[in-house]
Formats: C-alpha cells, structure tokens, sequence
C-alpha cells in the first residue's frame, strides 16, 4: 500500500476524477478528506465509498475554494482529526466553451476563480502545515490544453497553462522546506466534463488520440497515485501527461 498512514485532502472529490482519485488514495492506505461544491454532492459520495467500504478512513468537507479563511478553517480541521497533512490533490474545475467573441467577462473570471486561483488558496494553506511538519505534497489537476491551447473557451486553457507555471514555480520555491509539487494533465477521460460536450467534438477528439479512445478517470488517479507516494521522492516540478499521445 504506497499511502499507508498518509493523510491527503482532495479537492473536487465527489465526482469523476476527483472521486477516482479518493477511492485509490483510501485503496492505498491513506486517510482521505474529500472536498466538493455543496453538503448534498460530498454526502451522497461518502454514502457511495462507505458501501463498498466501510472501514474507509474519510470526511467531507465543502468549503468555498475561494475564500481564503474558510480553506484555512477546513484544512486546519483536516489536520487537528488525522494529527496531518501530507497530501494535497487541487483537482476541482470547471470549463467554458464560448467563442471569444461571445465570451462574458465574469465567465473568465469564473473559470479562473476556480481553476486558478483556489490552487493557490489551497496550496498556500497546505504548505504553511506542510512546512511546519517537514513536508508533503502538493499535485494539481492541469489539462493536454496546457500543453497545446484549445480553439474556442479560452479561459481553460489559460488558466490550466497558468496552473503549469504555478506548478514549476511552487517546485522551485517550496523544494527548500521538502515540499514536492507536480501536475497531472490528463487527456479526454470520460467524466461528466466530457460528456457536457457535444458528441461529435468527443468523436473528434478520440479519433486523433494514437491510443485510439478516451481516458478512463481510474488511469489518471494512478498517476496520482504515484507522484503523490514516496516512489516520487525524487520528482518535483513535472507536469505528466496522461493522454494517449494526443496532440489537439
Ligand atoms: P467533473 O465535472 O466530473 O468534476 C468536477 C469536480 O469539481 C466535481 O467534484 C465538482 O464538485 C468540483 N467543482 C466544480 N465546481 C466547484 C466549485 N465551485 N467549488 C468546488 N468544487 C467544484 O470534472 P472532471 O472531468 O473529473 O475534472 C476534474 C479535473 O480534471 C478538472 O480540474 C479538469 O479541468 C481536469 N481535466 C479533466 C479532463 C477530462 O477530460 N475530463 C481533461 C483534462 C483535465
């Protein structure tokens, strides 16, 4: 088990990648707080882990990600239950799909409100413990659009290129008080995100996959899996594509 007595907070845990990423964290020994937008969405996925595991060490917890205090408040909780923090997964996101030319403002802002700058909220809050305690681990949720741009919704990929920067960056600050830092980018993988899209641009986007089909959210969460365990001891300021090769 490459989590065992490791603590780990996710963000965006109730459903799709998040929830695939809780479930291999407590699979793997690790204590899990479980984040989500509303009280209803993060009960309704305790209720999903607790029957096929009962014995599972996790909480939910539902703050607003963009308010400082309030993390703070949540984190300082998660702490005080399991006595520490050594994981932080910042995994919660939205996206948009307008043409620029049809892009309001405030969905910008909305798009990087969340995507960006709760990264930084909650990886603040998370190294000012991880700092005191000696360490941990920082991972977020970046997108194969950092890495190429997209041709209509600007906002994700800006913000999921910004995530990479923040990624590298916290890396290179954080690497003194042996706080690790990396990023996953997954690919098309089949979540309620995807499936908000109309048929035809998934059909598009899997063709030109060279592995030829979509992601499954269990095949990102191994990756977290392991830049979140001590096989990555090593490894600070990478961003790992999980993608089938695609190039969009
Ligand atoms: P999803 O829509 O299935 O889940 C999104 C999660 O974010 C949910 O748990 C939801 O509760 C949470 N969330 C949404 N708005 C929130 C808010 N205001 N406050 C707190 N939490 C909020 O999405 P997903 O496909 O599982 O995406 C998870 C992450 O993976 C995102 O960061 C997304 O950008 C990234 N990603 C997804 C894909 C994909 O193809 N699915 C590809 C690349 C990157």
């Amino acid at each position: 088990m490459l989590l065992q007595e490791k603590t780990a907070i996710v963000t965006g845990g109730t459903r799709g990648i998040g929830f695939a990423i809780v479930k291999k964290f407590l699979e793997n020994g690790a204590k899990v707080a479980l984040l989500g937008s509303r009280e209803e969405t993060v009960e309704k996925a305790l209720t999903k882990i607790k029957e096929e595991n009962p014995d599972a060490q996790v909480y939910g917890y539902w703050p607003n990600l963009m308010n400082p205090e309030e993390v703070a408040e949540v984190f300082a909780k998660v702490r005080e239950t399991y006595g520490k923090l050594d994981i932080l997964v910042n995994n919660a996101g939205i996206s948009a799909r307008d043409s620029l030319y049809d892009y309001k403002p405030e969905d910008f802002a909305k798009v990087m409100d969340l995507n960006l700058n709760s990264v930084f909220i909650c990886a603040q809050a998370a190294a000012k413990i991880m700092r005191e305690q000696g360490g941990g681990v920082i991972l977020n949720t970046s997108s194969m659009v950092s890495l190429y741009g997209q041709p209509a919704g600007v906002g994700y990929p800006a913000s999921k290129f910004a995530v990479n920067g923040l990624t590298r960056s916290l890396a290179r600050e954080l690497g003194k008080d042996q706080i690790r830092v990396n990023a996953v980018a997954p690919g098309v993988t089949r979540t309620d995100m995807v499936a908000a899209l109309p048929e035809e641009m998934v059909k598009r986007l899997t063709a030109s996959i060279p592995l030829g089909r979509a992601g499954e959210p269990e095949e990102v969460a191994n990756a977290f899996l392991f830049l979140a365990s001590d096989m990555a001891s090593y490894v600070t300021g990478e961003i790992l594509s999980v993608d089938g090769a695609a190039m969009t």
